[in-house]
């Protein structure tokens, strides 16, 4: 009989007409998104024109400015600004390093990591030691480590095909290995840069000390440079030759600076109350523009909007743009963001991240309980034939995470994943290597996702 009830649904001209409606809608959406030129504009102006957009900097309050001037532009039912008190570090005058062995010197390619105290211009000068694991670490004789530079040569493991994973596994020597280090006396760090390229680019990153310890200077160095360096440490095991190297770097924390959190929506008609977020951060690293960390998904999110406003695509639910501030080294504008949202007893439905790049949409992936993933998959086959192959459980994004706790859906857009680490965090993170096709694929399928979570969820 329960068979019967859903196949007469299944093919009942209704179902089928709405489904037809649905399909017809996210055409739209998909033709507007690749004709349109409007995104890649803004990118092209936040990235050429502004420039990095560190936290704290006055480039980052021109992209406030600057995207809520574009969000006003769309005739929306709102756009605001949300404080936010945020780090302000600035790396200074360019870095110094050279590999020093006997008479031979060597300049080496690297950028002080984010957040690190600088060695100022006397430098840090020592022997290196080469560490695979903290484990490893552990395990030598603090006397060994004792007044040492410690190089984390941690490649990003190959195998993974989501390079995300590789990223997550290294990503703890960054991260943490400078707070590790000091514990066993030593005087510096350089830690191998996180990319799956061969290059001589130093990708930087932000690093956390532990509170109330003594902060160590912390370099990235490019995976050549590291190649190189961890080459002659293993010839020196046989030659004895004392391997040395030397850095300065002249980055600086300055106080806090008031910014702001971008944001724009339009009201749900039937449940305005109920919020669906889509986000992505204004901040970027200095050494490149930041187009595709996070440029792209800044744009694509502010293209939501436009795209609904465009094609008159009227949501039940209020759908709201979130361009945060400080995801780089500090997530102070996502947390406050959740904080504010359970202040103001917001009731978020779902919250969506775009922070993996502006390439080539491959799907979703969702932080919820498995009913509504379940649901969320049956969505599918409507985005299929745009290249949307997978929607599944997963993870979602630093800036939407802190909402968790508000028993928000997280989902997290992904892109395809192969050429992200070649640019990420680097001096080549820049608008020529954003597609204008490849980023409007993206602005299109999250605002399709959105149409239909807005509808049936
Ligand atoms: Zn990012």
């Amino acid at each position: 009989m329960l068979k019967k009830i859903i196949l007469t649904l299944l093919f009942c001209p209704i179902f089928a007409f709405a489904q037809q409606k649905d399909e017809e809608i996210i055409r739209k959406i998909y033709d507007d998104a690749l004709t349109s030129r409007a995104s890649y504009q803004w990118l092209e102006y936040l990235s050429n024109t502004i420039g990095s957009r560190l936290s704290g900097t006055p480039a980052a309050e021109k992209a406030v400015i600057f995207t809520k001037k574009m969000l006003d532009s769309l005739g929306l039912d709102r756009v605001f600004l949300q404080e936010v008190m945020v780090p302000h570090w600035v790396r200074g005058k360019k870095e110094n390093a050279k590999m020093l062995i006997g008479k031979e010197k060597t300049v080496m390619n690297v950028c002080a990591l984010g957040n690190s105290v600088a060695t100022g211009a006397k430098g840090v000068r020592a022997e290196v030691i080469e560490i695979q694991s903290f484990e490893e670490m552990a395990l030598i004789p603090k006397e060994k480590l004792n007044g040492k530079i410690v190089f984390y040569n941690v490649a990003m493991d190959d195998k993974h095909v989501s390079t995300f994973t590789a990223y997550g596994l290294s990503g703890k020597y960054r991260r943490k290995g400078a707070a590790e280090a000091i514990k066993y006396g030593a005087v510096g760090v350089i830690v191998r840069s996180l990319t799956t390229a061969l290059d001589d680019y130093p990708h930087t990153g932000s690093i956390l000390y532990d509170e109330g310890s003594k902060a160590l200077p912390a370099v990235a160095i490019s995976t050549i440079g590291a190649n190189l360096l961890s080459k002659k440490l293993k010839e020196s095991e046989k030659t004895g030759k004392k391997v040395e190297f030397y850095f300065e770097t002249f980055c600086e924390m300055l106080p806090d600076v008031l910014s702001h959190n971008v944001i724009g929506e339009i009201k749900g008609s039937e449940k305005p109350e109920e919020i669906i977020l889509v986000g992505g951060h204004l901040d970027s690293w200095d050494l490149g523009d930041g187009s595709h960390d996070d440029g792209a998904g800044v744009v694509q999110s502010m293209e939501v909007l436009r795209l609904f406003k465009k094609n008159n695509i009227k949501p039940k639910r209020t759908i709201r743009a979130v361009l945060f501030m400080n995801e780089e080294n500090g997530l102070r504008g996502g947390n406050k963001y959740a904080e504010l949202a359970k202040k103001l007893n917001e009731k978020h439905l779902v919250a969506i991240e775009s922070d993996a790049g502006g390439f080539t949409p491959r799907g979703f992936d969702i932080d919820a309980d498995d009913d509504k993933i379940e649901k969320i998959k049956k969505y599918q086959p409507l985005l299929a034939q745009y290249g949307i192959e997978q929607i599944k459980k997963g993870g979602s994004g630093a800036d939407i995470a802190p909402l968790k706790p508000q028993n928000v859906i997280l989902i997290g857009f992904r892109p395809d994943s192969q050429r992200y680490f070649d640019y990420h965090h680097t001096s080549t993170d820049t608008f020529d290597k954003v597609n204008i096709r490849e980023l409007a694929l993206g602005s299109a399928g999250i605002a399709s996702l959105v149409f239909l979570l807005d509808k049936y969820l």
